[in-house]
C-alpha cells in the first residue's frame, strides 16, 4: 500500500508526520512511503534523507493516489476532495470544532482517524500524540518563560549578593503541566501547582512542588481521566483561591483543558493587574481559546502593568526535531499495530482503539458529536 506524507501547510508548523528513520521502518513493513518535496525541512530532514531511507519524494498531487495519508495538522477541505475513495487519513483533526471538515471526509468516503480521539489506555500510549506533544510543550513553556522574563530562575549566592529563586505557578497538571513542573524544578525555581482533579496532588508532591489547596467543592474526572467542567460558582472560588498565588508568582503557566470543550477562563484581568511588573504568563491553551484574559494566539501581549502574556504557543515547532521524532513514532506505532504480516493494514472497528479514533467510515460520520 502507498503512504503519503504531505508537507504541512500552516506556516508556523515545522513538524513532519514521518521521519526518515520511521520511513525506513514502514518500508520494511511493506509500505511504499511517499513524501512531499521539502516536507521534512522544518524538522531538519532533507529530501535526500528520505530517499536514503527508501522513500520517494513526490509532489502534492500524490494525495490523489495514496491509500493512506498521514500529517500533523488538519488538511484543507480541498485536499480531502482530492483523495481516493476508501483511502485512510490520520492526523490531528480537532473534530469537536471542525464539523465541515469531518463532513468532507464522510462525503468523499475517506476513513479518517483523529489523533485526539485515541483512547487514553495503556495499550494505546505508544500512539498517544496528545501526550507525546503536550510533554514537549510543557517543557518548552518553561524555557520560553525563562528566556522572556528579565530575571534568572535559580537561587544564586555570590559575593555580590543573593538572588532568590523564581516562583513558578503551574495551573492544570496533566501531561504538559507535570513536565512544566519538572522542568521548572530542574532550573531551580520554587514551584506551586493546582489542578481540579484531586488525584494530581500526589503527583505534584512527588516532583518536589507544592500543591495549592483550594476548596471548590466536588470535582471529578471522566473515565478517560479528563477533568469535568466546573460550575461558574466553582470557577469563581478557584479564581479567588489562585489570585494571591498569582500575585506572588514570577511565572504562571496555564495548561487547563477540558476534553471536547473550550478551555476554562481562569486568569482574569483583575488577577493580572495584581501581578508584579515584569512577571510572565504562558497560556498553553491559547490556541483553543485561552485560560488567560487578553491572551492572543501567536502573540506576546504586554499589559499596562508590565505583565507579559505569552500566547505564541506553537512550542512543538520550536523543538520540531524532537516533536517530529515522537509524532512520527506515534504514527508508525498506529500503522504497525494494525498491520497484519499476511493481510497488511486493515480497519477493524471492533478494536477499541480504532473504534475510538475513527471519526468517518463508509461515507458516514460515526459520532453524533461531530455532526
Ligand atoms: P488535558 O490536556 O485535557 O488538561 C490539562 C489539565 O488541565 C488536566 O490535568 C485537567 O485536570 C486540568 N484542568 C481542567 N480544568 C481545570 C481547572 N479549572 N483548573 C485547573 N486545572 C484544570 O489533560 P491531559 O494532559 O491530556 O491528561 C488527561 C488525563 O489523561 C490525565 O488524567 C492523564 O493522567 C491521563 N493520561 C493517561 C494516559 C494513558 O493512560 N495512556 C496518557 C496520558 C494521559
Amino acid at each position: 500500500k502507498t503512504l503519503f506524507v504531505p508537507s504541512e501547510k500552516y506556516s508556523k508548523e515545522l513538524r513532519v508526520a514521518i521521519t526518515p528513520s520511521d520511513a525506513a521502518k514502514l518500508s520494511k513493513l511493506g509500505w511504499s512511503v511517499n513524501v512531499e518535496t521539502n516536507a521534512g525541512t522544518g524538522a531538519g530532514f532533507a529530501d535526500a534523507d528520505y530517499v536514503n531511507a527508501g522513500a520517494n519524494i513526490v509532489s502534492a498531487d500524490f494525495e490523489k493516489q495514496a491509500d493512506f495519508v498521514a500529517c500533523v495538522r488538519k488538511p484543507s477541505i480541498e485536499s480531502i476532495k482530492n483523495r481516493k475513495q476508501g483511502s485512510f487519513h490520520l492526523s490531528l483533526l480537532d473534530p469537536f470544532n471542525e464539523k465541515e471538515l469531518i463532513k468532507a471526509f464522510a462525503d468523499n468516503n475517506v476513513t479518517a482517524a483523529s489523533f485526539e480521539m485515541i483512547p487514553r489506555s495503556t495499550i494505546a500510549q505508544k500512539m498517544d500524540v496528545l501526550s507525546s506533544q503536550a510533554n514537549l510543550a510543557g517543557y518548552y513553556s518553561v524555557l520560553k518563560a525563562a528566556t522572556t522574563i528579565n530575571k534568572i530562575m535559580p537561587m544564586m549566592m555570590t559575593p555580590a549578593g543573593t538572588i532568590s529563586p523564581l516562583k513558578v505557578f503551574v495551573i492544570g497538571v496533566g501531561v504538559a503541566g507535570l513536565q512544566a513542573i519538572a522542568t521548572a524544578k530542574r532550573l531551580g525555581a520554587r514551584v506551586e501547582a493546582f489542578d481540579t482533579r484531586p488525584v494530581v496532588e500526589e503527583q505534584v508532591k512527588s516532583l518536589g512542588a507544592k500543591f495549592v489547596k483550594i476548596d471548590i467543592g466536588e470535582t471529578g474526572q471522566t473515565a478517560q481521566g479528563y477533568a469535568k467542567a466546573l460550575t461558574p460558582e466553582q470557577i469563581e472560588l478557584q479564581q479567588k483561591g489562585m489570585a494571591k498565588v498569582c500575585a506572588q508568582s514570577d511565572i504562571v503557566i496555564t495548561t487547563a483543558k477540558l476534553f471536547g470543550r473550550k478551555p476554562p477562563r481562569l486568569i482574569t484581568e483583575e488577577m493580572i493587574a495584581a501581578m508584579k511588573r515584569g512577571s510572565v504568563i504562558v497560556d498553553l491553551a491559547a490556541e483553543s481559546g485561552g485560560n488567560v484574559a487578553g491572551s492572543k494566539f501567536g502573540e506576546i501581549v504586554e499589559t499596562e502593568n508590565g505583565v507579559k502574556i505569552i500566547g505564541d504557543t506553537t512550542f512543538e515547532s520550536d523543538v520540531s526535531a524532537s516533536a517530529s521524532q515522537m509524532y512520527s513514532a506515534n504514527v508508525y506505532n498506529f500503522i504497525e499495530h494494525f498491520t497484519n504480516k499476511e493481510t497488511g493494514f486493515a480497519v477493524n472497528l471492533e478494536d477499541p482503539i480504532m473504534n475510538g479514533c475513527i471519526v468517518t467510515s463508509n461515507g458516514e460520520i460515526r459520532d453524533e458529536r461531530f455532526k
